[in-house]
């Protein structure tokens, strides 16, 4: 991937950001942070340079040694009280 790249998807403009990357490994999906991605800045695809990926890669097959994990807040539907 090269500066100036259009995403493969919505032709949006490809930038060069760090991100908190989502990848998926043998049915498993793993969020790693601060990884260097190409994001579009129309639809978010995240692209990784080949380099990178490898690393994630190598990240992924470790997996189970990764200490961290994160939580999302999870509401019920039916909290809001009209
Ligand atoms: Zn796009």
């Amino acid at each position: 991937m090269m500066k100036g790249d259009r995403c493969e998807f919505c032709e949006g403009e490809m930038r060069q950001r760090c991100v908190l990357a989502r990848f998926r490994y043998k049915g498993l999906t793993i969020y790693i942070e601060n990884v260097p991605a190409w994001v579009c800045n129309k639809c978010g695809e995240q692209s990784f340079d080949a380099p990178v990926y490898k690393r994630l890669e190598r990240i992924a097959q470790q997996s189970e040694h990764i200490q961290k994990s994160i939580s999302f807040p999870l509401a019920e539907f039916d909290m809001a009280v009209p």
